[in-house]
């Protein structure tokens, strides 16, 4: 990001709402506020599939499931927050990958612009890409500040939607027995 002309731009932001930029307690926030931004968006100078250091699994056939993961993210409409929590679940093939490195590329993939269907696509697609798993699924619950603060003002509403592939998606009784188990995990 070009920090001089990011600031210009909130400085003519600050203005075009009738603030007066020069005033003691908006000196700094040009800077402050770029480098949030840039905070906050910097998931588009990460590469995902640099976390794929994968190991075997042996004979673990089961669920493996990272639940309630923080998630703040903003959305594309409104560059407005989003904040929820995820849940992101896989039966592996062969590969597994260390936990921690789950939450670690739900971040990635929030800090940027996003909409919440296409960022819970994302992670089901990033770990679907990295270990061929059997089945991913992922379950975002979350709630945006461009509805609660503006708009229709509905404090209370939560967005959830849900990406899944592989067995989690398929009609068999496995595949439905999957799913379920699935959902009952996150309730
Ligand atoms: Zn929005």
């Amino acid at each position: 990001m070009n920090k001089i002309s990011a600031e210009d731009s909130v400085i003519r932001l600050l203005e075009m709402i009738g603030e007066d930029p020069q005033r003691e307690g908006l000196l700094e926030t040009p800077k402050r506020f770029s480098k949030a931004l840039q905070f906050l968006t910097k998931g588009y100078k990460q590469d995902p599939q640099e976390l794929m250091k994968t190991f075997d699994v042996g004979n673990y056939d089961q669920i493996i499931l990272l639940k309630d993961i923080e998630l703040y993210s903003m959305c594309e409409h409104h560059m407005l927050p989003f904040i929820g929590r995820a849940h992101v679940g896989y039966i592996p093939g062969k590969k597994v990958i260390g936990i921690s490195k789950i939450a670690r590329i739900v971040d990635i993939f929030a800090r940027r612009l996003q909409i919440q269907e296409r960022l819970t696509d994302q992670i089901t697609q990033c770990l679907w890409n990295g270990l061929a798993p059997v089945g991913v699924a992922c379950v975002i619950e979350a709630h945006h500040l461009c509805m609660r603060m503006r708009g229709v003002s509905k404090q209370n509403s939560t967005m959830t939607t849900s990406s899944l592939k592989g067995i989690f998606l398929e009609d068999s009784s496995k595949g439905i027995a999957a799913r379920r188990e699935f959902m009952g995990l996150i309730k």
